[in-house]
């Protein structure tokens, strides 16, 4: 039985599968402090039979390198109590292969095995909630350099009339300070889906620019975009239509050529895409450790 965690900043999915792609169970908690999220999932991994191998896709950062002293640790978060906190160290008791990769990528790479990434070499997910994040994946694995990647720090051009100083504790107005659910709620006192054409309208001109930075450097076949500010009605095609207006005509290849309906969409899998993705994780996690 494969074991794959979604790990997110309020709450947690833990689910087992013989198939990543056939939850055979599953279970949300709410994330508390990091003895008692860990011991919860320890005790719903202990009742299931027989884990072989366990995934993890976690809200970042998070140490990913393989390498590194500190692997699957939790690295310099806000979020209380988990700065240090270790994905390795609280399932090393299992004695199974391992592996964590960022949230993103993680709903990344269940896009691109089961969802609306399928038939593409090269696939990117970008999430707009409570932070902005990228995930890329070429060949059926993750792209990381020496962490994951950090493209919701991007820097952006502001637009003129928009005096919003920014939510980022580094960068005040990165694309993430500017762009993300708690700069939408700071800068207008309301969520994006309560307000007008015009919030809309400069929501996607920020996220365009995300957009075209991951076409420029990544050149995906397809880029997925979730999380709770991308359900916003308009949002989406806003996003489609200043994109195409940021490429310029400059490169007009394949899906990238018309109006961006088929290359800028919603995740085929839902909600389903991160807890699919950590499966996906435990089961190259297992293929890997038969190969070494
Ligand atoms: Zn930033």
């Amino acid at each position: 039985m494969l074991a794959g965690i979604e790990a997110g900043g309020t709450r947690m999915v833990c689910a087992v599968a013989e198939h990543p792609a056939h939850i055979r169970e599953r279970i949300e908690i709410p994330t508390t402090t990091p003895e008692e999220t860990f011991g919860h999932i320890r005790d719903f991994l202990k009742a299931q039979r027989s884990v072989r191998a366990i995934g993890v896709a976690a809200f970042g950062p998070v140490d990913i390198d393989k390498r590194s002293k500190t692997y699957g640790q939790v690295l310099n978060t806000p979020k209380p109590g988990w700065t240090g906190a270790s994905w390795f160290k609280a399932f090393s008791g299992f004695t199974v292969p391992f592996k964590i990769e960022s949230d993103v990528s993680g709903a990344c790479l269940g896009e691109y095995a089961h969802g609306a990434g399928r038939h593409q070499k090269t696939l990117a997910y970008v999430t707009v909630g409570t932070g902005i994040g990228a995930g890329i994946v070429n060949d059926g694995r993750v792209r990381n350099g020496t962490g994951h990647y950090e493209m919701g720090h991007i820097p952006v051009r502001r637009d003129p009339d928009d005096t919003y100083g920014g939510h980022c504790p580094f960068h005040a107005d990165c694309l993430e300070g500017l762009a993300c659910g708690p700069a939408i709620q700071a800068r207008w006192g309301e969520p994006l889906s309560h307000l007008g054409e015009g919030a809309v309208a400069l929501e996607a001109s920020y996220l365009s620019q995300l957009a075209l930075t991951i076409i420029l450097a990544h050149m995906p076949g397809r880029i997925i975009v979730g999380g709770g500010v991308m359900k916003t009605p308009g949002l989406i095609e806003a996003l489609r239509e200043q994109t195409q207006d940021r490429l310029a005509g400059y490169v007009r290849r394949g899906a990238l050529s018309g109006d961006l309906s088929d290359y800028i969409v919603p995740p085929g899998l839902g909600e389903a895409a991160g807890v699919t993705g950590a499966l996906l994780l435990a089961q190259q996690a297992a293929r890997e450790a038969v190969e070494r």
